[in-house]
């Protein structure tokens, strides 16, 4: 049997008993700051994320995917709202990050329509998760592919609190990444629908942040609220690309 890769996990850990020792110091510690929520396939967004040790959780979904409150009590939500919530209950958190990226494959699941029937679902755990929780921003990107040049407004809080997103004014991006920063701005109000946030996002003591990585030109963007559409971010930019 193959066991090289446990094998190796089992070499590091041996003679780490200081390392776990400072685990158990984390654990009693912890009090996030951020949370972050990244797609399971993005390798390079955990390992940028991790630098931030212990003020940050940092969640994997397929598809940086988080479902809407609107599902409690009717579907599994999964561990990702729980895990929010609880972040968020040990009364530091100041942040939310939802981070997509380019060339994710997960969504290409979900934008190509390789779904082919409701017995795929129910054979498959992922796909289920998929068909629940991105179907929004299926049923968004095809209202949006009718006319690229308008904005896609989004809500906040609550039904009067809205927001509007240009995704593509300069024709730029591949139809792939224009699904995928969709995605990015849907989960944000998926995010913000949630009532244990609400009070902290209303007073302004927590932030939502939309997230995308480009890993062709290897470039970090951010959605500006100002600006309405995602932003590079650079050294000279950081103070007002968070407005
Ligand atoms: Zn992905």
């Amino acid at each position: 049997m193959a066991q090289g890769v446990m094998k190796d996990i089992l070499r590091n850990l041996v003679g780490k008993s200081c390392s776990i020792q400072t685990l158990k110091q984390t654990s009693q510690d912890l009090k996030p700051q951020v949370v972050v929520l990244t797609c399971v396939e993005a390798t390079a967004g955990r390992f940028l994320f991790s630098s931030l040790q212990h003020d940050a959780v940092v969640l994997c979904s397929p598809g940086n995917l988080i479902p809407h409150s609107k599902l409690y009590g009717r579907e599994v939500l999964g561990s990702e709202v729980a895990s929010m919530e609880w972040a968020c209950s040990q009364g530091s958190l100041e942040h939310v990050i939802v981070c997509g990226h380019s060339n994710c494959q997960i969504l290409d699941v979900l934008g190509k329509s390789q779904i082919q029937s409701a017995s795929d679902c129910r054979s498959s755990p992922f796909l289920s998760w998929l068909t629940q929780h991105g179907n929004s921003t299926l049923t968004r990107f095809e209202r949006y592919e009718m006319d690229r040049l308008q904005p896609i407004t989004f809500q906040g809080i609550s039904p009067k609190e809205l927001w509007d997103a240009y995704v593509d004014p300069q024709c730029h991006w591949t139809d792939q990444d224009q699904f995928s920063q969709v995605n990015v701005l849907q989960q944000l109000q998926n995010v913000s629908s949630h009532g244990f946030l609400k009070p902290k996002l209303k007073s302004g003591a927590l932030q939502l942040h939309g997230m995308w990585l480009d890993s062709r030109q290897q470039l970090p963007y951010l959605f500006s609220k100002e600006q309405q559409r995602f932003v590079q971010i650079t050294d000279n930019n950081i103070d007002s690309i968070l407005k």
